[in-house]
């Protein structure tokens, strides 16, 4: 069966460049939601553990319990949990949501400082922490999230200026142990010298990180992926090639069939229009369970860099990282 490698080396290399930037391993929430960015949950919290990474985030409960073992600080993106936990933080997304939470919960309240997706709103802060006294809940950190800060414009600076009257608004309502972060990837690696409680590193720690607005040199991807090959043929010029007949042989060769579709996670807009890094050529439609590519080798690797296929898909890497099957083996080398 096709199988996924993560390389060890390049992640530690990529924690180290992240690492310099924080100044601490402690300030390093690992972000682990959707799989670990299909990299596989437990395999990626068990080489951050190795590293010396404390701090990990999730989008659901389920996720949570998987790495609970590993980490110190876990904090949870999108669920409103059904008891509270000594390890688990949980996010307000919603002002309304908070009576939702039960008592005693360890909770992290998100700010929308211009993505308008999540968050409470800056008019709202005095308000949620009323209502989070009233309930009862322990609010520890304020946090939000950048939405280009990829991007070279002046969007990033505008949203940390509003964080920073975000930061004032709590700190005045006589909180003074909260924790505060808004840094992603792209974010941290625009500072020149980070100051905040924590960064929430994702991409760049995978190792895919792409941006004209901070320096992204360095970093190497973590995942690759290998398929095996079910059958070969001699195809002759002139004859087409699987679903639909979309890819005419311009010569006579040999072709195989590997064992990697779109129910996999190889995204079907690749059809006719991808190359792997060894110049196989993959040709006609990719189909649920197959795809075909002029090539005779047995393992054939089909990409070491998320961001090639994505480009050639016109989406980005995090999308073709999360589209890969939890089922498919993950070995760690
Ligand atoms: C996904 C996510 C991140 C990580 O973003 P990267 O660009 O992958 O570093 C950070 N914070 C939040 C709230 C997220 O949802």
């Amino acid at each position: 069966m096709a199988y996924i490698t993560l390389n060890k080396n390049n992640f530690f290399n990529n924690l180290d460049i992240i690492t310099n930037k924080t100044k601490s391993k402690d300030k390093i929430a690992i972000v682990l939601k959707d799989n670990a960015y299909g990299h596989g949950l437990v395999e990626v919290a068990t080489m951050a553990k190795e590293y010396g990474i404390t701090k990990a985030i999730v989008r659901c409960q389920v996720e949570a319990d998987m790495v609970k073992d590993y980490f110190e600080y876990i904090l949870v993106l999108a669920e409103i949990p059904l008891q509270s936990s000594d390890k688990i933080r949980y996010t307000i997304n919603d002002i309304k949501t908070i009576k939702k939470f039960p008592k005693g919960t360890k909770v992290e309240l998100k700010v929308d400082t211009l993505m308008h997706r999540n968050g409470i709103d800056m008019s709202e802060i005095e308000k949620a922490i009323e209502l989070i006294k009233e309930q009862g809940l322990i609010l520890e950190a304020v946090f939000t999230h950048h939405r280009s800060a990829d991007e070279l414009t002046s969007e990033w600076f505008t949203q940390n200026k509003n964080f920073k009257k975000v930061k004032k608004i709590v700190l005045a309502s006589g909180l003074n142990k909260i924790r505060f972060h808004s840094a992603n990837s792209a974010s941290l690696m625009r500072y020149d010298n980070f100051n905040e409680d924590m960064a929430r590193v994702g991409i760049a720690a995978y190792g895919c990180l792409l941006s004209d607005a901070c320096d992204v040199d360095g970093f190497k991807p973590v995942l690759s992926l290998t398929a095996i090959k079910k059958s070969s043929r001699k195809v002759k010029k002139g004859n087409r090639i699987g679903y639909g007949a979309t890819y005419e042989m311009k010569k006579d060769c040999v072709i195989s069939s590997y064992d990697f579709g779109y129910g996999d996670g190889f995204l079907r807009s690749l059809s006719n229009n991808f190359i792997t890094p060894n110049e196989k050529e993959l040709i006609g439609r990719i189909s649920m369970d197959n795809s075909s590519f002029i090539s005779e080798e047995d393992e054939l690797l089909i990409f070491d860099d998320a961001n090639i296929p994505a480009k050639k898909a016109e989406t980005i890497s995090y999308e073709v990282l999360t589209s890969l099957k939890p089922y498919i083996k993950r070995i760690i080398k």
